[in-house]
């Protein structure tokens, strides 16, 4: 028998469709050029493959530290943030830890929290506006509390202002600020440096390979807090979890940062266009997709076209792609009206 928590859960799940057009995960719409692929495997060739990975992934963390002002022991590297988000609940949340989620936002925080037993205090966006409830979080939080943000959230789209972070730290919770898209919101209000310093804990930020640098199947993300914080969550978190490979990918593309700055450019100038052509329908959106209210059916309509989108109750979310693959999304959407 599994756990009654478990037993109660529900597996992350995804409408798993094949479409020529895949517009439902927020995967950055190209490919590495393949002159960093044939860059990647020339130095992991030279690599001994019958040996553990770094430990303490010195040379990853490192070049992090570099590109954002950090220390490096000020930062954790895992297998996608995903892992380091694990890590990081199992760290902070026990048996009846209350944890502020606002709502909808990325399913896998109230996973987490039901398997570490906490309890999900949750905060519902305006389904008018999209905007994250700032002022209803802060009322909801206190010392005992851990509060989870996303900014930009996925699914909405909308960001903390620029004073934000502060106001949740004032609460005294525990601030766990997921900035999976957070390149493309155009600000520094979240950034780990800028998110008023990462020194003050308990401030523990959450940024990603998988969206902005488009290396989502080499899973790579990382997290930034003050490094008595990453030292408590490094006991929880597994040893050797990112692999060679990923480790060299994500130290080349930081070598790299204008892929990254070529990505972002491409998908704000394509979401500008993609929610001007929604209109009403749309949530603003500073992430690299929108949401947008839907009529029933809808989903399946743009599927029978070989477009896949994510569903949400009343809504779909569609990713910024390529153009031409959002010149086919507007298409359909125009003739599905
Ligand atoms: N946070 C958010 C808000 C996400 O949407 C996702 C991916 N869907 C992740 C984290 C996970 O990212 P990673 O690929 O780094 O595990």
């Amino acid at each position: 028998m599994s756990r009654a928590a478990i037993a109660a859960m529900t597996a992350y799940t995804l409408e798993l469709r094949d479409a020529a057009i895949k517009l439902n995960q927020n995967e950055g719409p190209d490919d590495l050029p393949r002159a960093f692929k044939e860059e990647l495997f020339r130095r992991v060739v030279n690599r001994s493959w019958n040996r553990y990975p770094d430990f303490e992934l010195t040379e990853l963390r490192s070049a992090l530290a570099r590109a954002n002002g950090l220390e490096p022991d000020q930062i954790l590297a895992g297998n996608g943030s995903n892992e380091l988000l694990a890590a990081t609940v199992a760290t902070f949340v026990g048996p009846g830890t209350p944890v502020v989620i606002p709502r909808p936002t990325f399913a896998l925080y109230e996973k987490l929290v039901a398997i570490a037993g906490g309890t999900v205090v949750p905060v519902d966006i305006d389904p008018a506006t999209g905007v994250l409830p700032l002022d209803a979080i802060v009322r909801a939080a206190g010392p005992a509390s851990v509060v989870i943000v996303c900014s930009p959230n996925n699914p909405t789209g909308g960001v903390l202002p620029p004073d934000g972070v502060d106001e949740l730290l004032a609460t005294g919770a525990t601030v766990l600020l997921d900035r999976a898209y957070g390149e493309f919101d155009g600000g520094r209000a979240t950034s780990p440096a800028g998110a008023g310093g990462i020194a003050r804990a308990p401030l523990i930020t959450f940024s990603t390979f998988s969206k902005a640098w488009g290396l989502a199947g080499l899973r790579v993300g990382w997290l930034a807090s003050a490094a008595e914080t990453c030292r408590e969550i490094r006991k929880v978190k597994l040893p050797y979890s990112l692999n060679i490979v990923s480790e060299a990918a994500a130290i080349l593309a930081l070598e790299n940062p204008w892929l990254r700055d070529r990505n972002v450019e491409r998908v704000r100038k394509e979401r500008a266009r993609v929610m001007d052509a929604l209109g009403d329908a749309a949530f603003p959106s500073q992430a690299n997709f929108i949401l947008f209210r839907a009529r029933a059916g809808l989903f399946d309509d743009l599927l029978a076209r070989g477009i896949l989108v994510r569903a949400y109750a009343g809504f779909l979310r569609v990713s910024i792609g390529l153009p031409e693959e959002n010149d086919a999304f507007l298409a359909a959407m125009k003739e599905l009206a």
